[in-house]
């Protein structure tokens, strides 16, 4: 089969490069190959009660299928070149945020309207955050939530399937250069194009890795964020939270110097176990809906290690700190920080006495038998620095699940048009480890079309 462009992965990246293609270059035949289900057939068993381990689905509800990674995230598009990604070092600062604002109007203009759109920018809580060795970063935040994101995703897929073809449950096994263009292989089928533009996400990361080793396109990989998910009452939060929805807030540790910062905030929302390769960790959403409002708002503290020569395995070291939790825990464990300051572990009666009440049921335990002393000493003194912005931070009742981890893609060798040393092959999104982020990952994949359709 003969196509123009052949887009490996339907998560933010490959669909806003269909989506962008399709509206500039109709005429072009463009085909996705996504190793998942459709949306509507995308479901986790892990229920957090009868099913707490992975199960090994063939493909895993979560991280594969339309819409990637982040179909059943929070929905946080945020806008900003300080984090989320490094576009910007490829396409500059103001053609990144173009794009980002440009994606924005997209999922506004496929059921998104009325959500809100929040900014960091001239508040008074960044002056706080300053007074208190705390700081803010800018950024303007887009909150769908997850109802709202589902719905965003299910209009887009409507408006493309009918002018890109979709091949589900089709995991590319090979990419190879053939003639001036690529031959693109699955289990049953060989796709030949002139452009391929590959966005297999976090989850498709060892694949892409035997890609760039048969293609020999260099890459590195040094980098693993590990940390906990803090949940309290949402009260606490409620200043910044209503003002900024998501603030990341940065602190340098007195002790280490080490860099802990906020992530994935969700007010009023709920923690839910993550998998990744079969290790369960931990993490969090909202809904945009008020009735599925919770009273708790959490959020994650990490930190990120950057590991220098020898070691080249950053994301093995994260998850070996996770599988540890797994197997103290069955799965995600959660300590109060009363308990964890005193040096004791939680147990099903002190969860139960305290005032917050875990909107995961996870094994109470102890954090300090999991977590390396570096990284727990360094969010324990972010907790209090935060008690100074949000007092009650610091409360004996406030829960601390564990472990959450944040694992990044190598970084793959890519010019300024996300092109590949080979012409005509791009990668994008998160599998380039350019980007981590819905947004970042969605402005890559513009990025890309419009360049193919020049
Ligand atoms: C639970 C969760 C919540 C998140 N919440 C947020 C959030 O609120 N805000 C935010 O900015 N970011 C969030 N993220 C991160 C965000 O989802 C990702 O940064 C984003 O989805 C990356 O987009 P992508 O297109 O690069 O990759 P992905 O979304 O990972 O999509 C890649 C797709 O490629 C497919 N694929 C992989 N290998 C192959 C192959 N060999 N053949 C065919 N298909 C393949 C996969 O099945 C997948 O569907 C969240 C992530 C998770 C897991």
């Amino acid at each position: 089969m003969k196509y123009d462009v052949v887009i490996i992965g339907a998560g933010p990246g490959g669909i806003f490069s269909a989506y962008e293609l399709m509206k500039l270059k109709p005429e072009l035949k463009v085909v996705v190959l996504e190793a998942g289900q459709p949306l509507e057939k995308r479901k986790c068993p892990i229920d957090g009660k009868k099913i707490k381990n992975c199960i090994h689905c063939k493909s895993c509800g979560i991280m594969n299928g339309f819409g990637g990674a982040g179909a059943f995230s929070d929905g946080k598009y945020n806008i900003t070149n300080q984090f989320g990604g490094t576009l910007h070092e490829y396409i500059g600062k103001r053609e990144a945020i173009d794009l980002m604002k440009y994606v924005d109007d997209i999922n506004m203009s496929h059921g998104g309207e009325g959500t809100k759109l929040y900014s960091t920018a001239n508040t008074e809580i960044k002056k706080t955050c300053l007074q208190n060795d705390l700081h803010l970063l800018d950024a303007s935040v887009r909150h769908l939530g997850t109802d709202i994101n589902y719905v965003v995703l299910e209009n887009l897929y409507n408006e493309l399937k009918d002018k890109v073809e979709f091949h589900f449950m089709t995991p590319v096994e090979t990419v190879a250069k053939s003639g001036d263009g690529y031959v693109v292989k699955t289990a049953d089928a060989e796709y030949t194009c002139d452009k391929c533009i590959i966005s297999a996400g976090r989850s498709g990361s060892k694949w892409m890795e035997g890609v760039c080793k048969d293609l020999e396109i260099p890459t590195k990989s040094n980098r693993v964020d590990i940390g906990v998910r803090v949940e309290l009452p949402a009260e606490v939060f409620a200043h910044l939270t209503d003002e900024l929805y998501e603030s990341k807030i940065v602190y340098r540790t007195q002790k280490f110097e080490d860099l802990v910062r906020t992530f994935c905030m969700n007010p009023r929302g709920v923690v839910v176990n993550e998998n990744t390769n079969g290790i369960v960790t931990v993490n969090g959403h909202s809904y945009e809906d008020p009735a599925l409002h919770t009273e708790n708002t959490n959020f994650a503290l990490l930190v990120s290690k950057h590991f220098s020569e020898p070691f080249k395995d950053s994301n093995g070291y994260g998850e070996s700190i996770a599988r540890l939790s797994n197997m103290l825990g069955g799965g995600v464990m959660v300590q109060r920080f009363g308990d964890l300051i005193r040096g004791r572990r939680s147990t099903v009666s002190r969860i139960a006495e305290s005032y917050v009440t875990p909107t995961l049921a996870a094994t109470p335990g102890d954090l300090s038998l999991v977590m390396p002393k570096r990284i727990l000493d360094g969010i324990i003194e972010m907790i209090y620095a935060l008690d100074k912005i949000a007092p009650g931070t610091a409360n004996d009742d406030t829960l601390l699940y564990g472990v959450e981890v944040k694992f990044y893609n190598m970084e793959v060798e890519i010019d300024n048009h996300l092109q590949t040393r080979h012409e005509g092959l791009f990668i994008i999104g998160d599998c380039s480890g350019v980007t981590h982020s819905l947004s970042h990952a969605s402005a890559s994949g513009v990025c890309v079309a419009r360049y193919l359709a020049e």
